[in-house]
């Protein structure tokens, strides 16, 4: 064990309201502006200068489906569908109803890429900001959270580092977007990390974009190299073998995006590390970049279309997975989503598949091998730390296993799961209770009020029923 020391010092408190969002990724933005909206005192506090977390920082897109499995059924809407609809009107992105499955904005890829959203991550900044100003939520920006603070078995709030100094935030309710779990974890909470057999965590990958690709030549190649299971996967190989592909990924990862030349290029791999250590965060980045170098050497030397590619910019973090999944009241499993298991407190709908990126190899991603329903359900109970109060955990960090957080993980559902956590928390406010004993019913309804879809017998209420 390393060496220790103890700190004392006394700290300023800051009332942060009654609703704590702590990160601002889809999760928090979503949960944030639920919270507000729904009457909450609101304050959402954020480690960047900017919201979005992976939907900018990390560079990552297109967002994936917000519909069933066979992109039939739209599943996903509420502030997810409203967050679209304002980046479209601002020419920042377009609606996932216009774009296939196989399509070049899916990465040419089929099985479970039906709709995705294309966007641009600048516009997504401008509107997750002014969306968030427009519910009246409080922000705090470039500020840390670096631990919890807990009161009679509750997270009474936390700790925050920013240029101010450390300062204690105290709410009633903390909802950890953190994507890590961060909060909950430093409170106590059980948790788990990857698979069982071994607790190893799908590689991160460092996003990057370029520009100067010539869209029609690499749409033509590769429409007609139907035997690569991903793009230029037989080119892969190929300089695979002649040692010039030094990157566990069996072909290239990439996305076009609604500008002329530009694609996200996801095909980085970096295994063995854990996001939620910062030697392994560290590394992560120093890889992740020698690894861009060496995808655009032979991106130029070897892909039709590619002749002439520039690097645009590269995420201002590695991307990370997975971490952390809390132990909540209801752990989902692989078995829910493949049954379509119906959940009395179900708060989203989703159809994105397993997707596992191999923590040791070239393989995975969507290959299907893992079969899930067209449509499934996420319960509310998943979002509620089993042995804590006073707080809830919306986004990848979610009480579910391996297999069934690889699914869910996707930006369409953690919007979704941030604005049920988001209404719950408003409502434990009204209602002075913990998030574990909000009324379900109330909350499902509020939230068809809002714009959720929670499916066909969850019908509107009139408004005004309820606040
Ligand atoms: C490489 C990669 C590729 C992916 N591809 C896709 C894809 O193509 N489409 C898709 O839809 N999804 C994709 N995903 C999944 C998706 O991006 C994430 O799972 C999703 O963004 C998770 O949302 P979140 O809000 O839980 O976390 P995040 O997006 O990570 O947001 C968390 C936010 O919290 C902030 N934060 C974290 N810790 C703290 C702290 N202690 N104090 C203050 N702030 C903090 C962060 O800065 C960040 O803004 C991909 C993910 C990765 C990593």
């Amino acid at each position: 064990m390393s060496a220790t020391m103890h700190y004392e010092r006394e700290l300023p408190v800051i009332d942060a309201g009654d609703v704590l969002v702590v990160g601002g990724g889809p999760g928090g933005i979503a949960a944030a502006i639920a919270s507000a909206r729904n009457g909450a005192r609101t304050t959402l506090v954020e480690r960047f200068g900017y919201l979005g977390g992976n939907l900018t920082a990390g560079l990552v897109g297109p967002c994936m489906t917000s519909y069933s499995l066979d992109g039939e059924t739209q599943l996903i809407k509420g502030i997810f569908e409203e967050m679209v609809n304002r980046m479209e009107s601002l020419g920042g992105a377009e609606h996932p109803r216009n774009f296939p499955a196989g399509s070049p904005e899916a990465g040419f890829i089929s099985y479970g890429h039906a709709r995705v959203t294309p966007f641009d991550p600048e516009t997504a900044k401008f509107v997750a900001l002014d969306m968030v100003r427009e519910a009246g939520v409080q922000l705090r920006l470039h500020t840390f959270v670096a631990d919890a603070i807990v009161e009679d078995g509750a997270v009474t709030g936390v700790v925050a580092a920013s240029k101010s100094g450390l300062e204690a935030l105290k709410a009633q309710i903390t909802v950890d977007c953190s994507a890590d779990a961060d909060v909950a974890a430093r409170a106590g909470a059980a948790f788990e990390k990857g698979r069982d057999e071994d607790g190893l965590l799908q590689p991160m990958t460092l996003f990057f974009r370029v520009k100067n690709v010539n869209n029609a030549v690499v749409e033509e190649y590769v429409h007609s190299h139907t035997d690569d299971f991903r793009p230029f996967e037989s080119l892969v190989m190929q300089a695979r073998e002649a040692g010039e592909f030094p990157i566990p990924r069996k072909g290239i990862g990439m996305y076009r995006t609604g500008e002329d030349g530009v694609w996200r290029i996801n095909t980085t791999r970096l295994h063995r590390l854990d996001g939620t250590s910062v030697e392994d965060l560290t590394q992560g980045e120093i890889d992740g970049r020698e690894q861009v170098k060496a995808l655009l050497t032979f991106f130029r030397k070897r892909l039709p279309g590619f002749e002439n590619v520039e690097l645009l910019d590269t995420a201002s973090m590695v991307g990370v997975r997975e971490t952390r999944r809390i132990v909540g009241e209801y752990q989902l499993k692989l078995d829910d989503l493949a049954t379509a298991r119906e959940f009395d407190d179900v708060i989203a709908l989703c159809g994105y598949p397993v997707d596992i990126h191999s923590p040791t190899d070239d393989s995975g991603g969507t290959d299907g091998k893992l079969a899930t329903a067209n449509i499934y359900q996420i319960p509310y109970r998943s979002l509620v730390p089993r042995d804590l109060n006073g707080i809830l955990v919306a986004g990848r960090s979610l009480s579910a296993t391996h297999e069934a957080q690889a699914a869910v993980r996707v930006m369409p559902p953690v919007f979704a799961m941030g604005q049920a956590a988001g209404t719950a928390a408003a409502l434990a406010i009204e209602y002075g209770s913990e998030p574990r004993a909000v009324p379900v019913k109330q909350l499902q309804e509020m939230m068809v009020r809002q714009g959720v879809y929670l499916g066909d017998k969850y019908e509107k209420t009139p408004a005004g029923s309820h606040r």
